[in-house]
């Protein structure tokens, strides 16, 4: 059993409270009227399936039902961040390391440093 944090709660809870929902940042061909059957068939069909960062369409089923973004390595199932839907991740398969703020990273990132910098902003 682990913990996961939701952005929207901004709580870590117990993983029985989520789903999976698949690969995240699929984007819906503009004009669907105009697709050719494979790509059409691509959008609706094919995924990802990479050893390593990748990032995942979750859902706060038993909790506040907002859908969200985690960012987890697959072969380690560690997960590296969530962040709420239109934030761009920090960590990718191309920055394993996180990129710095100047380079857009999501506000919301479920690390352990995150977590103490929210706590001390509390206290301050
Ligand atoms: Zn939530």
């Amino acid at each position: 059993m682990f913990y996961i944090h939701c952005p929207y709660c901004d709580e870590y809870r117990d993983e029985e409270e989520f789903h999976p929902k698949g690969q995240a940042h699929i984007a819906r061909p503009e004009d669907p009227e105009s697709c050719t059957d494979e790509q059409w068939g691509a959008y609706l069909f094919f995924r990802d399936n990479p050893r390593g960062i990748h990032h995942e369409l979750w859902v706060h089923a038993i909790g506040c039902r907002k859908f969200f973004n985690i960012t987890r390595n697959s072969a380690s199932y560690e997960i590296l961040e969530t962040y709420r839907m239109g934030e761009q991740p920090r960590f990718s398969a191309e920055h394993p390391e996180g990129k710095s703020a100047e380079q857009g990273a999501a506000v919301n990132v479920a690390d352990e440093a995150g977590v103490v910098a929210g706590q001390e902003g509390v206290k301050a």
